[in-house]
Parts: C-alpha cells; sequence; structure tokens
C-alpha cells in the first residue's frame, strides 16, 4: 500500500506546483499526471478489505477520470471508512491565503477511541441542547447537523501538506461542492493533539493562566473532541429569523467572523452543560485551560486574514472588556477563573443571540466595530504587541513518501 500511496502525494506534489505556474501550454501535462493518480488509487483499492474504504478510493479515482464530482463526492460524504480514508483532487485552504482551490492528497485511518467519544456526544445532543437553550435563548433551535469522521492523518501531500497545517476538513464543501446533501467533517486526531501539545501548550500558557486549571495531559484529546464537535454542531445553532446573508451584504468578514464566534461559544458552552460534563467525563477547570490555549493558539495567527483567528480575537476582547479577564502586571499574563469563562461566555452567546441570530443588522454591526479585528485596529494592535505572533508551526515528517523507491522501507 505505502508504495502506491508514495506514488499518489508525489503526483499531487507535481500537479499542485504544475496548475500554480497558470501556463496552459502545462494544462495536458497536469491531466495526464491525475489519470496516473487514479491508476495508483485504483492499485490501492485492490489491497483494501473493506467495502466502505475500497469504494471510497474507487470514487475518487473516478472523480479524477472527469466522473460525476457532485454525485461522486456526495456519496463519499455518506461513507464510513473502516480502514483507510483517502482524498485526492482539488482542495480548498485558508480563507485568507488563498480563495482558489489546490490540488491535494491526503491517506487517513479511523480514530476508533475519539470516534466512540465524539459519538456518544452526538448520542447526548438533544437533552444538552435543551440545557444550552436554558442557558442562553430558549428561541435557539437546532438545524441539521453534519457527520463527524475522526481519523488519524498517515500521509498527505499538495496544498493539504502545506502551511498552517489543517486538522480537519468539511467535505465536500472544501473541494467546491456547496449544499450538498450529506456532509462530514473529517478530522485528523493526530494533526490536532499535536497542534495542542506543541503550540498552544508551549506558547499560550505564557500568556494566559485560568486561576483554577488542572490541567492532566492524558486526557486533552477527549476535551479537544467534545469542544470541536460541539463548534460544529454551533454552526447549526439558529433563531427563527437568523439570516446571515443580511450582515454579509454589509460586511461579508464580519459576518464569517461572527459566524465563527458563536461556533466557538455554543461549542465551549456545549461542554458546559451538565449532560455533556457527566456523560462525557469533562471537567470545567481543565475544559477553560484547554478552552483558553486554543483561544490564544487561534488568536495568534492572523485574526485579520483568518475567521477564526479573529473569532478568537472577538472572545478575548469580549471577556477582557466586561471584565472576565483581567491582565495582570505581575505575571505578564491575562489571568480568569473558569467561572469567569463560563460566565463572560454565557453573555456573549445571549448578546450575539439577541444581534446576530435575531437579524438585527444595525445590532449586529455595532457589536462588530466594537469587537471584530478589522474594524477595530487599535484594539487589535495592543493586543497583538503583547501577545506577539506565534512562532511555531508544524510539519510533517513522512517516510512513507520515499517507499516508492524501496520496498524494502
Ligand atoms: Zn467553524
Amino acid at each position: 500500500m505505502a508504495r502506491h500511496i508514495s506514488i499518489v502525494l508525489k503526483l499531487s506534489d507535481a500537479i499542485r506546483d504544475l496548475r500554480s505556474l497558470k501556463h496552459p501550454g502545462l494544462d495536458s501535462l497536469s491531466a495526464q499526471l491525475s489519470l496516473e493518480a487514479a491508476n495508483a488509487l485504483d492499485d490501492l483499492s485492490g489491497l483494501l478489505k473493506d467495502r466502505d474504504s475500497i469504494r471510497g478510493v474507487k470514487s475518487r479515482a473516478e472523480i479524477l477520470r472527469g466522473g460525476n464530482k457532485t454525485q461522486l463526492a456526495t456519496e463519499i460524504a455518506n461513507l464510513d471508512e473502516q480502514e483507510l480514508l483517502v482524498f485526492c483532487g482539488d482542495l480548498t485552504t485558508w480563507l485568507g491565503k488563498s480563495r482558489e482551490t489546490h490540488f491535494s492528497s491526503f491517506f487517513a485511518v479511523p480514530d476508533h477511541a475519539h470516534q466512540r467519544m465524539a459519538d456518544n456526544a452526538d448520542a447526548m445532543l438533544p437533552q444538552a441542547f435543551q440545557e444550552l437553550r436554558l442557558m442562553v435563548d430558549d428561541q435557539l433551535h437546532l438545524t441539521s447537523t453534519c457527520r463527524f469522521k475522526i481519523t488519524n492523518l498517515i500521509a498527505t501531500a499538495g496544498e493539504a501538506n502545506l502551511y498552517p497545517k489543517h486538522f480537519a476538513y468539511f467535505l465536500p464543501e472544501d473541494e467546491g461542492v456547496k449544499y450538498a446533501e450529506r456532509k462530514r467533517t473529517v478530522v485528523f486526531m493526530n494533526t490536532y493533539l499535536a497542534l495542542f501539545e506543541l503550540i498552544s501548550l508551549e506558547e499560550s500558557r505564557r500568556r494566559i493562566s485560568v486561576s483554577d486549571g488542572a490541567l492532566r495531559t492524558s486526557e486533552i484529546g477527549k476535551y479537544l473532541i467534545a469542544w470541536f464537535r460541539g463548534h460544529d454542531v454551533g454552526h447549526s445553532v439558529m433563531r427563527q429569523e437568523t439570516d446571515f446573508r443580511a450582515v454579509s451584504k454589509v460586511d461579508r468578514w464580519a459576518s464569517m467572523v461572527l459566524q465563527e464566534v458563536l461556533a466557538d461559544v455554543f461549542g465551549f458552552l456545549l461542554c458546559s452543560t451538565r449532560t455533556w460534563q457527566t456523560g462525557l467525563s469533562l471537567d470545567s477547570s481543565i475544559l477553560a485551560e484547554i478552552y483558553a490555549f486554543e483561544m490564544l493558539r487561534y488568536l495568534r495567527r492572523a485574526p485579520r486574514d483568518f475567521p477564526d483567528a479573529g473569532a478568537a480575537f472577538v472572545q478575548l476582547q469580549y471577556l477582557i472588556d466586561h471584565g472576565y479577564a483581567t491582565f495582570d502586571a505581575d505575571t505578564g499574563k491575562i489571568s480568569l477563573s473558569s467561572a469567569d469563562m463560563l460566565g463572560g461566555m454565557t453573555m456573549l452567546a445571549k448578546d450575539l443571540s439577541q444581534s446576530v441570530l435575531s437579524g438585527d443588522v444595525v445590532a449586529t454591526m455595532a457589536f462588530a466595530s466594537r469587537y471584530c479585528p478589522h474594524l477595530n485596529a487599535a484594539a487589535l494592535d495592543k493586543m497583538s504587541a503583547f501577545l506577539g505572533r506565534s512562532t511555531r508551526t508544524l510539519d510533517y515528517i513522512q517516510p512513507i513518501y520515499e517507499s516508492g523507491e524501496s520496498s524494502a522501507k
């Protein structure tokens, strides 16, 4: 398998680079390389045993050969691969880096332990959501939520292997198929954990502290998954009047940033419900600490260029503005307690429910001009001077990349 994967990786890098030249004379060459990738995927599918994994790989090959992408990509989103999950084709990247799709491939294996946790959270979601309504606004309702597939990344190439690394893709939307009937978020758990352990934990705790935090490193995965599932669900929390298009017309960037804030905050609050805390054995103080560290990791990644980094800025600014978090001159850190975090997030959720989710454009823009980084440069400059820019990024060492050259490796 490694040999076939290695071929797909190399072809993906070549296609991604060739296309970036935007030279019409090279189109036929990159088309030819895509067909080679399709052949390598077919060879790979012959070595798999799991039905859905085979189906997924074969469908990817079909798309590369010009098959009906909307139909095939939607079918793939409905699979539940137990052996290998493969992507090979055009994929979006970070908004703010490029709005185009770029050729990418990734190979991932299912993470059964974290999947069980996420499935557990889903099973308890109706009850947890009722609690959330009581905490924030009884007019909130949940529109359809999409599936969550948790994997560990084993190989990647093309745009997906560039920077910053993605730990999740929303498919098939991220491959350019909008409004598909079936959707799922594919999470790379090992990347997500590495981001937390090598960046959030290393950098953030120098700048923020949760007074009652008691982080146990062995449990981080559980919290990350619970919150991220909550964030995903959070994108589907609405009110009857909710219509993001009205705000988008006035300020598209503000609309995108605020939608990420809503998802973040609802994700945090779902993790704070008694239902999820009991059912998933979550502790409020550990949750607050992990959330604070992640908030800073996002924030330091250029809040004006990435909606989720902008969203982190909004939340921290809001917590400070309302006295839930303070600058501590002695330690040089922002400090708060887990109770402050919960109080601040609940208030923020109520504020946004009354403005953004209620379709009140005037109130939304008043909020945005105070907290969104692209509309409040002075606050952003002050925060950036305090936090500094992140100096770390993940990189992958992939021995599998060279396995095409020697079968002994
Ligand atoms: Zn989001």
